[in-house]
This record gives structure tokens, C-alpha cells and sequence, in this order.
């Protein structure tokens, strides 16, 4: 059950800032709420960002992206070894208890199967995920400072921008390197425009709350072994943080106006609202009066 709330550009809401430390300092307003994932449906099409963020309708579990929480849980936990011990078998040994673990949380993920062998393939299929990762890095030659980290800041005209940032490696002379695993599969173009956008994101929210431009953002394919790299420069965040004030703009007018258009793409072909979508003959249910108390804009989503 959802309890009215007010539009974007209504009353402020306030939320902890962090110190270059990551611990809360102060309140601070924020008119609204944006997470790379989020930001990028509204790119991508405005209704797919409406029903996400605003409608909040709900998505069938999907193998592919169950697949990637599994293998970011596993590379998670695999930094909790001592080094010499963050070998391909120990990261193997973690997928069972893993994905135990997801399905005590969510145990409707088991009914994505049609029995036990495919949900052993499934589990299998995993594992040429982790080799993968295995041939771009040595684990035991890395100590990350953070894993699953949620950063989060709110920006000059109290727009809040967060998002989980995989692995966080600090060296010993402060440079910082973000680096994200990515496990799904899309189109090629669409894929990578996301991804630059994504990282521009994380550096953003980096450099606003440790004072620093981080040195290098790193995407490792764990599907292909492809590897995409991006050192920013502080006035390029500057620029990406007009653009983004730009597009919570948009959002806004957008959702006064009750207006979300579809934009019909390639993406289609993942979209889970297409019975609901004009672009496919479907007819879209009256808008919310009003919005969930925690737009979905504001929560953390992993972004693969
Ligand atoms: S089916 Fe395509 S056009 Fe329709 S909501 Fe989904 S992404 Fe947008």
C-alpha cells in the first residue's frame, strides 16, 4: 500500500549529506531523487521511466539479471578471503550458498525455473562469469577499500544523486578507481552509451563527496572480457552535472504535465511494459494520484 506524496518540485525533503568519510554531516534539502539506472529509463523512454519510478508496477523476475546479483554477490564475498585464497574454486565454492542466500530473500526468484536441471544449468552458466573475470584481474593482488558501496549526494539546487558503486580501489597516494562489473546483455550502441553515462555518474558523486576526481572508471564485460575504461576530468563532471540538473528538469515538467511518452527502440525487445504500451497496442492505466511515498527514482538500484 502506497501513502500520497508530493510531486518532484513540491516541499523539499531532506536527506543526510556525507563528509569525505562517508559518515552523515548535515540535513540538507533535495527537491528530487536520481539513481544512473533511473536517469538512463528516462533517456531511454520516458513511460518505461514512469512505470519504474512513478507507477512502481512490478517486473517478472528475469534469469539474465538473477545471474548478475548472484556474480556480483560472489565477487563480493570473495574479497572477504585472505588474499592467496581468492581463487576461481573458492569464488565457485560461493554460488551455491549465494544464491541460497537470494532465495531466502526472495523466494519467488526459484519459480523463474521449470525444475531442478535448469536451475543447475543456470547456476553452471554462472560460472564461465566468474572464469571471465578471473583472466581480466588477479584478486589476489587487489585489497578494494569499499564493495557494494551506495554513494550518495545532494547537489547545488538540492538534486540528490545516488547509485551502488561495485568496488572502490584506494591507492596508498589517494588515487581512486571505481570499478563496476557488468554481467548483462544488450545492444552493443545502447549498451555502452549507458555505461559512459553511468560512469560520468559514479565520478559526479565521487568527486562531490571525497573531494576528489577519481583517477580511472572501470567496466569489466564479465559475458565477453571486453574492458571500458574512462579517466574524467573535473570540468567534464561540471558539465555532466548541468546535464543532469537538465534532465530531473524534464522529469519534473514531465510529470506535472502527467505526460511520459514512449520512445520506441531496440530496448523494446527487454521491456516488460509493452502490454501496457501504446507503441504495441496496449493502453497505459491512469496516472497515479498520487506518487508513492519513496519514488523509485530515490532508491538505490544496481545497475547492471
Ligand atoms: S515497450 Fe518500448 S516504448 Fe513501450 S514503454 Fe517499453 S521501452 Fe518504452
Amino acid at each position: 500500500m502506497t501513502s500520497p506524496a508530493p510531486l518532484p518540485s513540491a516541499a523539499p525533503s531532506t536527506a543526510p549529506t556525507a563528509d569525505p568519510d562517508g559518515a552523515p554531516t548535515q540535513e540538507r534539502a533535495f527537491v528530487g531523487s536520481l539513481s544512473p539506472s533511473r536517469a538512463s529509463d528516462f533517456k531511454t523512454c520516458p513511460l518505461l521511466y514512469r512505470y519504474r519510478s512513478i507507477d512502481r508496477l512490478p517486473e517478472p523476475a528475469s534469469k539474465v539479471a538473477t545471474r548478475g546479483t548472484l556474480v556480483h554477490a560472489v565477487l563480493e564475498r570473495l574479497y572477504d578471503l585472505p588474499a592467496t585464497e581468492r581463487t576461481l574454486p573458492a569464488a565457485r565454492d560461493l554460488l551455491a550458498p549465494q544464491w541460497d542466500r537470494l532465495r531466502e530473500q526472495e523466494p519467488e526468484l526459484a519459480e523463474m525455473f521449470d525444475g531442478q536441471e535448469e536451475a543447475s544449468s543456470w547456476l553452471e552458466s554462472a560460472v564461465g562469469l566468474l572464469q571471465t573475470y578471473f583472466g581480466l584481474e588477479d584478486p589476489t593482488r587487489l585489497e578494494p577499500a569499499e564493495r557494494e558501496q551506495l554513494v550518495e549526494v545532494v547537489v547545488d539546487g538540492g538534486l540528490r544523486l545516488r547509485g551502488f558503486v561495485d568496488r572502490l580501489d584506494i591507492s596508498p597516494a589517494g588515487a581512486v578507481r571505481v570499478v563496476d562489473y557488468k554481467t548483462g546483455a544488450a545492444p552493443r550502441e545502447a549498451f555502452e552509451g549507458k555505461a559512459l553515462f553511468q560512469l560520468k555518474f559514479y565520478a559526479l558523486v565521487i568527486w562531490r563527496t571525497r573531494g576528489v576526481v577519481p583517477r580511472q572508471l572501470k567496466l569489466l564485460y564479465l559475458k565477453d572480457g571486453d574492458v571500458l575504461t574512462y579517466s574524467p576530468e573535473e570540468q567534464e563532471l561540471e558539465r555532466f552535472e548541468r546535464t543532469l540538473h537538465a534532465l530531473w528538469e524534464a522529469i519534473d515538467r514531465a510529470t506535472q504535465a502527467q505526460d511520459f511518452r514512449p520512445h520506441k527502440g531496440r530496448l523494446c525487445d527487454w521491456c516488460s511494459f509493452q502490454a501496457l504500451c501504446p507503441e504495441w497496442g496496449g493502453t497505459p492505466p491512469p496516472f497515479p494520484v498520487a506518487l508513492p511515498i519513496v519514488p523509485a527514482a530515490e532508491q538505490p538500484v544496481a545497475d547492471d
